[in-house]
């Protein structure tokens, strides 16, 4: 990590060109092109921004198998670690703390963290997006003592060998996590609310193939049961409401993600799910000067190489956005 703006808040710093929130591969993608056009990027990776490593989502994940040059696959956090090295090798300075306010109201922007306040020509929000809790009863007792949000992180642990684990939803972390878990669990139950996921085909055609996975359609989890530990959940199906009990070690969630936009909120156009809304084929949001790339704008694609290209071109436009306002 190298900092050099290290003064405590309230003194005057000088004036930043552009400055990066976030840590995934949008961001440093957007690192790498801004250092390489001398622009002296400061970026904030955040310190478990929304729960989650500096390094962002693909630090949850074993093996990124799509993500071209790597054609054995690489590990996500490893993959991560490279982008960074990447990124400081241009002159990137890293500072690891989170983002708590921003104030985009005139230029230069205010971007506020515990003990940085820094002022800056030009912004890229690459802030991601963290995966999404249930809520159901149970889930504030148990979570860590068998509930997870990452059976990546977790599903190796001790309490989950030779054990049935649940993993909820349909779409492609639902059916990695349960081929993850296959690994380690007796058995996989993957419980999804409709009668047809929502995964890859070939995420799909991996689960249905596994003999360890039993898919159980049209049910949500209702309850976790257990009292320092989970013991069991409560299945309901959703047509008519039957309920079961399945005994169960484990449950994980993999029901898609929030973007990290808390901090944007009245400064910036986001939809009504909280994503930053971009003029489409752009990174340019409602305020001229901040541009936004990878899944903080990205409901759709939502790939380590999507948010990289989107990286990359945020970049770009604010390399010309400064050359056209250079004050
Ligand atoms: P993210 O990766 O979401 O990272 C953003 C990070 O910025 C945050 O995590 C946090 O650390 C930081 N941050 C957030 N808020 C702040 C703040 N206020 N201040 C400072 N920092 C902040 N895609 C693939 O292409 N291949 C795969 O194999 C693959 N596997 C996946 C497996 C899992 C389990 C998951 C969840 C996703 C997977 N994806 C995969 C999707 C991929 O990880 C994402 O599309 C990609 O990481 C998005 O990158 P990003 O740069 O937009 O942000
Ligand atoms: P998705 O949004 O794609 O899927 C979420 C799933 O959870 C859906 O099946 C959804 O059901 C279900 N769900 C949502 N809310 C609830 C709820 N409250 N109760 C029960 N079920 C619920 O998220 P993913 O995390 O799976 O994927 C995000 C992105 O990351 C995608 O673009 C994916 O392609 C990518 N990714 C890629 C991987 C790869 O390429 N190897 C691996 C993992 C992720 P419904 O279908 O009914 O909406």
């Amino acid at each position: 990590m190298s900092i050099e703006l290290t003064e405590p808040v309230g003194r005057v710093e000088p004036v930043e060109q552009l400055v990066i929130i976030g840590s995934g591969p949008a961001a440093h993608t957007a690192a790498i092109y801004a250092a390489r056009a001398k622009l002296r990027p400061l970026l904030f990776e955040g310190f478990l921004a929304g729960g989650v490593a500096a390094g962002g989502q693909l630090t949850t994940t074993t093996d990124v198998e799509n993500y071209p040059g790597f054609p054995e696959g690489i590990e996500g956090p490893k993959l991560m670690e490279r982008m960074r090295a990447q990124s400081e090798r241009f002159g990137t300075r890293i500072i690891t703390e989170t983002v708590e306010r921003v104030d985009l109201s005139a230029r230069p922007f205010g971007v506020f963290s515990d003990s940085h306040a820094v002022r800056t020509r030009a912004l890229i929000v690459a802030t991601g997006a963290t995966a999404r809790r249930m809520g159901i009863p149970g889930e504030e007792r148990l979570w860590n003592r068998g509930i997870s949000a990452c059976a990546v992180c977790d599903g190796a642990l001790p309490i989950f060998r030779d054990q049935v684990l649940v993993v909820v939803g349909g779409g492609d972390s639902a059916c990695e996590e349960a081929s993850f878990l296959s690994k380690f669990g007796s058995k996989v139950l993957l419980v999804h609310r409709r009668d047809a996921l929502r995964a890859s085909k070939i995420m799909q055609e991996r689960v249905l193939a596994n003999p360890k996975i039993e898919i159980i359609w049209n049910h949500v989890v209702q309850e976790a049961l257990g009292q320092s530990t989970l013991e069991a959940v409560r299945l309901a199906h959703v047509a008519t409401g039957q309920q079961r009990v399945v005994p169960a070690r484990g449950l994980f969630y993999a029901i898609g993600h929030v973007p990290n936009t808390a901090f944007l909120r009245g400064q910036l156009q986001l939809d009504e799910a909280g994503y930053i809304v971009t003029r489409p084929g752009t990174t340019e949001t409602s305020v001229p000067g901040v541009f936004a790339a990878g899944d903080v704008q990205d409901k759709v694609w939502r790939q380590a190489i999507t948010a990289a290209g989107t990286g990359c071109m945020a970049a770009l436009q604010a390399e010309h956005f400064l050359a056209a306002h250079p004050e």
